[in-house]
């Protein structure tokens, strides 16, 4: 995409990466080992993100001059709004100028990007320009991806804030004809996240960030079940480079009450780890599981409702909450395989659709076009994975148990003051009944709720958990 020119100069971030093939390390690394560079892995597959360079810490947008400098880049386009402007739009631009770097800095006018943006966008932008630079999070990065994948320009990213993971992600969500619609776009070449920025974005949002963060612990064990009981292909070097950069977050995660920079600094980290995982690997196995899929529902469903939901990584949080306590359900239960294979056996695919369209409402089309297409629910394939799951059971209990206790995670996002039921992210008691039973058919990705629907467990269970939350909320 880019022209010759401007990779080479790209290269020079990373020269002594180029072309050549590494093996995947077995011991996690430091994040900048990943970049950039590609790696022949034992799982079987290459892996290679194409982020160029990620520089987190006290005082790190002060490197911003330095990479640009590297890079030979001379004429510089920051996008910002006027939030944003403030906290570290003006900074940049003045650290940039003061280097004898040329640049101009746009101050975005108005909230919910759309096609207005994208023109008051071209029309600012410098003819000269070889380097936007988006200054915020969330939005401005999705409209600054979008934008400079079309103009042909590289981009990079200094963060106001870490509410998510979608850092190095590839597609944009813009709003076009009012409705929110994602396109392609591209990674940016390099993150900036100063923690002296970071430490002062709202409260809110930080927790959010950690939310997003502790829903890997249920997505990784997602992942491994689907590779147990589906043979599905996984990366063990993967899982380890996200499960212990998740852990090590949890061991420090009450210091981010205090806004430790240094933690935060962490957390931030761990959200662009998770964006290069997802390049690594080559989709959002390594972030995304069915903590996902709830967050994924509720966002559905209050688009249809008109209602704005809270922060994704807030909603993953208290997702992440749901599927533990569903966990430790299931580990409470002696499962009958028999009456799993019942279960199977009695599935009636018209009742199904019935339900998904009372549980999914005008997008029940799309989630029943899919299970066409996936077949996730047939039976035969159900009786199949409860042989393995009878054959494995204490292979899968034992990694069950290896997840955080839902009390845990609950007590930690109390602490931050975040939410962590669904009551208190206007999550009713038929919406949570829904989540736990369809939220599954959001994708067609083997997860721990699949695993107890195939059980036939899901509707019990689920409703032990319901009123367990009741108890909770006294
Ligand atoms: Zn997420
Ligand atoms: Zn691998």
């Amino acid at each position: 995409m880019y022209d010759d020119f401007i990779k080479k100069r790209l290269k020079l971030i990373c020269a002594e990466k180029e072309d050549v093939i590494m093996k995947m390390p077995k011991q996690s690394k430091d994040l900048n080992a990943y970049l950039n560079q590609h790696f022949l892995c034992d799982c079987g597959r290459e892996h290679y993100a194409s982020l160029r360079a990620v520089r987190i810490g006290e005082g790190a947008l002060e490197e911003l001059p330095k990479l640009v400098k590297i890079m030979g880049f001379q004429s510089l386009y920051l996008i910002s709004d006027h939030i944003t402007y403030s906290i570290a739009g003006n900074q940049c631009a003045n650290i940039l100028t003061e280097a004898g770097i040329p640049n101009k800095i746009v101050q975005l006018s108005h909230m919910g990007f759309d096609e207005a943006t994208l023109g008051e966008l071209t029309i600012q932008m410098p003819e000269n320009c070889d380097l936007i630079i988006a200054v915020g999070t969330g939005a401005i990065n999705d409209i600054a991806r979008y934008f400079s994948y079309k103009m042909n320009r590289p981009f990079c990213t200094v963060a106001t804030a870490a509410p998510m993971d979608g850092f190095a992600s590839s597609i944009a969500a813009i709003q076009v004809n009012h409705l929110k619609t994602t396109f392609d776009a591209q990674t940016p070449i390099a993150i900036i996240g100063d923690t002296n920025i970071l430490k002062s974005a709202p409260y809110s949002m930080i927790a959010a960030g950690l939310g997003d963060l502790l829903g890997k612990f249920t997505c990784l064990c997602d992942w491994k079940l689907a590779h147990i009981i589906t043979g599905e292909h996984c990366c063990e070097h993967i899982i380890e480079l996200m499960e212990s950069c998740a852990t090590n977050i949890l061991a420090d995660a009450d210091k981010v009450k205090e806004r430790d920079p240094e933690t935060l600094g962490k957390v931030m980290e761990g959200l662009v780890l998770a964006g290069v995982a997802m390049s690594l690997y080559g989709n959002s196995r390594p972030a995304s599981g069915c903590e996902h899929h709830m967050s994924h529902y509720w966002e559905m469903m209050f688009e249809q409702s008109g209602k704005k939901p809270v922060p994704h990584g807030t909603q993953v949080g208290v997702g992440t909450v749901l599927v533990l306590k569903l966990v430790e359900q299931l580990l409470r239960t002696d499962v009958d395989f028999d009456a799993a294979r019942a279960a199977a056996r009695a599935y009636d695919l018209v009742e199904w659709k019935e339900n998904i369209r009372i549980a999914y409402g005008p997008a029940a089309d799309g989630v029943i076009a899919m299970e066409a297409k996936s077949q996730k629910n047939a039976t035969a394939d159900r009786l199949k994975r409860i042989d393995t799951m009878q054959a494995r059971w204490a292979e899968i209990t034992a990694l069950l148990k290896t997840l955080p206790s839902s009390q845990r995670i609950m007590s930690l996002l109390r602490s931050l003051e975040s939410p962590c039921l669904p009551s208190e992210i206007a999550v009713d008691s038929t919406m949570l009944k829904n989540t736990f039973l369809y939220c599954k058919e959001v994708r067609a990705r083997y997860t721990i709720l699949q695993m107890v629907w195939d059980l036939g467990l899901l509707d019990r269970l689920s409703d032990n958990v319901i009123s367990d939350l009741l108890d909770e909320k006294d």
